[in-house]
């Protein structure tokens, strides 16, 4: 599918109409943004099988794995509607004048929180549709009180302009500007460049590679009025094991992880990437039911030919870093839509620490085993990744100073921690967090999953001896 360029007047005429929309779209109740909110999940429903159909053709993902993220998308934009309806954007914290000088005698301060204007929303290649044009930075945004301009993937363009046309007809059908949701195309990096440098935008929305992600960044910072840039980058998203969890467990547990694995190829940003045990027979063993798992794991083409080629690179920096030992090789072919094979490595614990190379994300079915000989090397290794999406730790149900240490490292570098389970799937609610510290994220104080979302899109202001119009407004901007 050939992808439309997009030209700076095409892109400076969707700015302009949602900067046009901006006030009135900030001033809307919270009934108008339910209605468009569930307009939009409707629709999507509606269109589940097309959709579905065009999506798996793009992408490769299977009709499974993409209707539940149409079920995913459809509940976000629902819960979004709700949590709006509850009044979540428009909470106000008040405090009344108290006579008398200060520190104790003050004015009366509302605390509100005002929509930053309009949104650049970059569509993840890797959920085509609850990450893409009306996924959950989307619905987040439009909550919030947002317009939208969304940069299409190119992985999948056929897909994106489906959805958008929906979008639009559902726009029309509620009365609503086109200029609330706008998109754009582009095969090359000058549309997402132009897009993020446009004056008219006020904050943006990425999930991607690194590298992408930190030069718009830079984009967002180097402008003459830089803004907020809310970059999920990826993640190693280490699972570390203590020996109780793998005592009779084991296989079992491998077998759980190889799934987590093969979940999307291996195309998640809360893939597990690094498993982190002690040199024991357990360990041995867990390793030898992970490789027969993998041996045989039914993999697809990847999302993209890039995606495919920036694995083999990936694999091949792997396994050719000193210390690093394969567990199960991939096969390496130049055709960019052969389904990859899984890969596991192992390396020691000093050897990770010192080989920086060893710290990158490899984005696919790929799993670095780090064996550790003390708790002392668990806090190095996890120190030494820096920042996570997630940390999920196996046997930390009895407390014990050991346990606490681990909890309070893993708490350190990553924005989800879980005790027990693997971390692919994240759920959609409002005590979510999906954006860890450095380089996970570029905002570790925010969340790109979970209705919290929302929040990276107001900017509070405080309102001192407002008037009595404006308090009975009652946090809803005018
Ligand atoms: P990407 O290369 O970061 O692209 C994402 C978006 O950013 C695209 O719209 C792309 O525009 C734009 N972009 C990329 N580099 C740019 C630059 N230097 N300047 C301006 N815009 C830029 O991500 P991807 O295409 O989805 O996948 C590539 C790699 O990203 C994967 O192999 C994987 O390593 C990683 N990734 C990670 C996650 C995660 O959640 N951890 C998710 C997806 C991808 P154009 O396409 O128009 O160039």
């Amino acid at each position: 599918m050939k992808i439309n360029d997009y030209t700076s007047d095409q892109i400076d005429a969707a700015v302009s109409a949602a900067e046009n929309i901006a006030n009135d779209w900030a001033q809307s109740s919270r009934e108008t943004r339910a209605r468009l909110l569930r307009g939009l999940a409707d629709v999507l429903q509606a269109r589940r099988d097309k959709l579905v159909c065009v999506g798996d053709d793009e992408t490769s993902l299977g009709s499974v794995r993409l209707n539940s993220e149409l079920d995913r998308t459809i509940f976000q934009l629902r819960g979004f509607a709700e949590h709006v309806e509850d009044g979540n954007a428009f909470a106000v914290s008040d405090d009344p004048a108290i006579a008398g000088a200060p520190p104790l005698g003050r004015p009366h301060l509302t605390r509100v929180r005002v929509p930053l204007g309009p949104v650049a929303m970059f569509s993840a290649s890797n959920f085509p549709i609850a990450f893409s044009v009306l996924g959950g930075d989307t619905a987040s945004a439009l909550a919030a009180g947002c317009p939208v301009v969304v940069k299409a993937h190119p992985g999948h363009p056929q897909l994106s302009r489906e959805v958008f046309e929906l979008t639009k007809a559902v726009l029309t059908q509620q009365g609503l500007p086109e200029g609330l949701i706008g998109m754009v195309e582009g095969a090359g990096i000058e549309v997402g460049v132009g897009l993020v440098r446009h004056p008219g935008i006020a904050a943006v929305a990425f999930t991607g590679s690194f590298k992408g992600g930190t030069a718009l960044w830079s984009h967002a910072n180097s402008r003459p009025r830089p803004i907020p840039f809310y970059g999920e980058l990826g993640s190693t998203n280490p699972v570390v094991a203590l020996p109780s969890a793998l005592t009779g467990n084991a296989e079992e547990l491998a077998r759980t992880l190889a799934a987590s694995m093969e979940f999307g190829c291996g195309q998640i940003c809360t893939s597990p990437g690094l498993v982190v045990l002690f040199e024991s027979a357990d360990a041995d063993r867990f390793e030898s039911a992970l490789r027969d798992a993998l041996q045989s794991a039914k993999t697809h083409t990847m999302l993209t030919p890039s995606m495919k080629h920036n694995f083999d690179a990936g694999i091949a920096r792997l396994v050719a870093t000193p210390g690093v030992q394969t567990v199960l090789a991939g096969e390496s072919t130049n055709d960019d839509h052969a389904s990859p094979r899984p890969v596991i490595a192992r390396t020691s614990a000093q050897n990770f620490i010192s080989e920086h190379a060893l710290h990158e994300e490899v984005f696919g079915p790929a799993c670095l085993l780090v064996r550790v000989q003390s708790i002392d090397e668990i806090v190095e290794v996890l120190n030494a990744v820096g920042g996570s999406l997630t940390v999920t730790l196996w046997g930390a149900e009895v407390d014990s100073p050991d346990v606490r240490r681990i909890t309070r490292c893993a708490t350190q570098i990553a924005g989800r921690v879980l005790f027990g389970g693997v971390p692919t799937g994240v759920a959609v609610t409002a005590s979510q967090q999906h954006g860890g510290p450095w380089p996970a994220s570029t905002q570790p104080f925010s969340t790109s999953v979970g209705y919290a979302a929302m929040d990276r899109f107001l900017r509070p202001v405080a309102l001192q001896n407002p008037p009595a119009w404006l308090i009975e407004r009652v946090g809803q901007p005018c």
